[in-house]
């Protein structure tokens, strides 16, 4: 167990910070973003990340950071600052995650829900802002074979996206299942996180890979 499982089955962490559970994720195979915090308006560490930048801002009540106005995309070093400045005078402010920012491809959402009856639950499906209105998603009970996996991405309605639309490129299937492997297959991350539930939305899926540029964990 580590110290971020050892925390959060404890009861000590409420609910860990999205950088905290990128750390955790990123441990357990995950790819995530490269990224750094900051706490104090210094942004000097991000200086080593590849422009373009996402800025984010963390609190004890940024949930839904989009909504709450706490994402910047699309931002140059020297644009932190003056972004940082703006969320900070709106909102209650803990610190930043500064990031680079992936490419653009087909958000998926990837999550792991426990149900009171059935236990751990792999979810997955088309991602992102759309989640609520696309409704388009489906769920195995854990732990998932490399063909539940498939037959789960290939049941979406949105699968062409997938698969190449209107002559774009096929996103690299490979790694989206190894994803959902890490996550739902035989001692994948179900296993560890006994405690709760998390999300990972959106991961982008794009011809080279996948990544995870937004993570949540639940505790139980
Ligand atoms: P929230 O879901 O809390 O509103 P996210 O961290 O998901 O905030 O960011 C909102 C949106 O911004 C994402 O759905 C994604 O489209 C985009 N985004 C966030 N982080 C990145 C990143 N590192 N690279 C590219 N796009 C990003
Ligand atoms: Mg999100």
């Amino acid at each position: 167990m580590s110290a971020y499982e050892a925390e959060v089955s404890d009861g000590a962490a409420a609910s860990p910070y999205e950088h905290e559970v990128k750390a955790f994720l990123s441990e357990a195979g995950v790819p995530v973003p490269r990224g750094v915090v900051v706490r104090d308006l210094d942004f000097g560490p991000a200086r080593e990340l590849a422009e373009p930048l996402v800025l984010k801002a963390f609190g004890p009540g940024l949930v839904h950071k989009s909504d709450a106005g706490a994402v910047a995309l699309g931002l140059t070093y020297e644009e932190l600052g003056a972004a940082a400045a703006a969320m900070a005078s709106r909102l209650e402010v803990a610190g930043f995650l500064v990031e680079e920012q992936a490419e653009a491809g087909v958000e998926l959402i990837v999550g792991l829900v426990r149900d009171p009856g059935f236990g751990p639950v792999l979810l997955t499906g088309l991602g992102g802002v759309w989640t609520e209105v696309l409704r388009d998603t489906a769920l195995r009970l854990c732990p998932i074979s490399e063909e539940d996996a498939r037959r789960m991405l290939a049941s979406l309605r949105g699968t062409e996206l997938l698969y190449g639309h209107r002559g774009g490129p096929a996103v690299d299937m490979d790694a989206v299942v190894k994803l959902l492997m890490t996550v739902g297959g035989p001692g994948g991350l179900w296993e560890r996180l006994e405690l709760g539930e998390f999300e990972l939305n959106p991961v982008i899926a794009t011809p080279p890979g996948v990544i995870a540029v937004d993570a949540r964990h639940l505790p139980g």
